[in-house]
């Protein structure tokens, strides 16, 4: 088997001792004669794995009490419109930071529900940097605020969590959840779709505090309701098993990497050295402002476009998987997530060095 350098933005790469594991015990569980994908997903077996991933999730993002834990389906799109839904309340607005399409999307979805005020925007700067904390234009009304707290396409990453005083903050982690330490108590919700840096895709982890809960609109589906899966453990119906057995195995990936904080060091490094990389040349370039730069996904360009699809065909062949940029924004894109190694990205630039090289 060999396993090549996987730079996708999602879904993403996962550690090979994971799949090593799941290989190992896909067929027979345990013992028990039978895969965790054909159990019942109330049996003691389950449960007892879909428990387990909770509490290691909870200890390793230290997740106060009184916030419930869910595992859904649907995606982090589906949430664009749940909160809206189940956070209104008696209230009609909502604020929102625009800082790039996966922020777009969420203001739009939202827009169905209820009056959205962007309370900053960096638009008109081509997305290049976040607004700063003295640039929001906060409401007194507004249900929530939401923000995109890494822009997985623009490769955009707040480097401060914004304050919204007494309203709950409302965060789409998606792409940078567990990359680094994040203190969940500022946070009303926090949502993410699992196949950035969670596990496979089909599960979505939704962590809310407690007091939110029970004021969905009374159209909300049954399934849209976060009360619903709160007070059901995530059983209200049958989870995605497989995904949420697969997330147990790499949150206890992640507890025997040092946790968040020993993931973070590596992380911090990894994405370093491929900025450095970048900026040392004026082949390569990434637009962003230096603070707001992501850590997990790096997008860059090459001077000479003409050179990109070569760019592509021959890291391919060097064994670096996935390196096009989204195809509404074009050129390169590498997503360093948890599970990408620091030799990946080594491999990367010493590639991206060789490359420039032969063309310069
Ligand atoms: C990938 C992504 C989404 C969409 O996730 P789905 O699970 O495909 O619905 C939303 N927001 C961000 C920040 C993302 O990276």
């Amino acid at each position: 088997m060999t396993r090549k350098y996987n730079f996708s933005a999602g879904p993403a790469a996962l550690p090979d001792q994971v799949l090593q594991q799941a290989q190992a015990e896909l067929a027979d569980w345990q013992g028990k004669g039978l895969s965790i994908m054909e159990m019942s997903h109330r049996s003691d077996e389950f449960v007892s794995v879909a428990t387990a991933a909770e509490q290691d999730l909870r200890d390793l993002m230290q997740i106060p009490d009184h916030y419930k834990v869910l595992f859904l389906q649907g995606g982090a799109t589906s949430q664009f419109g749940m909160i809206p839904m189940n956070l209104l309340g008696q209230k009609t607005q909502a604020d929102y930071i625009n800082t790039g399409i996966w922020s777009k999307k969420a203001i739009a979805e939202a827009k169905r529900y209820a009056q959205v005020n962007v309370v900053a925007s960096t638009e008109a700067e081509n997305f290049t940097r976040v607004p700063r904390a003295d640039e929001l234009n906060l409401s007194a009304e507004a249900a929530y605020l939401h923000y995109t707290s890494n822009e997985t396409i623009g490769g955009l990453e707040f480097d401060y969590i914004p304050d919204a005083g007494q309203t709950p903050l409302v965060v789409d982690m998606s792409s940078d959840i567990l990359s680094q330490p994040v203190e969940v108590s500022r946070f009303g919700l926090i949502y993410a779709g699992a196949q950035k840096n969670i596990g496979p895709a089909g599960l979505t982890v939704v962590i809310v505090r407690e007091d939110l809960l029970g004021q969905a609109l009374p159209t909300t589906p049954t399934m849209y309701d976060y009360k619903v899966h709160a007070d059901a453990d995530s059983m209200h119906n049958t989870p995605p098993t497989f995904a949420w057995y697969l997330a147990g195995l790499v949150f206890k990936w992640l507890k025997a990497q040092g946790g968040v904080e020993g993931i973070a060091e590596i992380n911090l490094r990894k994405a370093r050295k491929l900025y450095a990389a970048i900026d040392a040349s004026d082949f390569y370039a990434n637009p962003i402002a230096l603070p707001n730069r992501s850590i997990m996904n790096v997008p860059f360009t090459l001077a000479d476009t003409q050179l990109e699809s070569r760019f592509l065909v021959e890291a391919e062949a060097a064994g670096l998987l996935n390196l096009q940029g989204h195809r509404s924004v074009g050129g390169m894109r590498a997503s360093i997530y948890n599970a990408v190694s620091e030799t990946a990205v080594e491999a990367l630039i010493e590639f991206m060095q060789h490359f420039e090289k032969t063309r310069a």
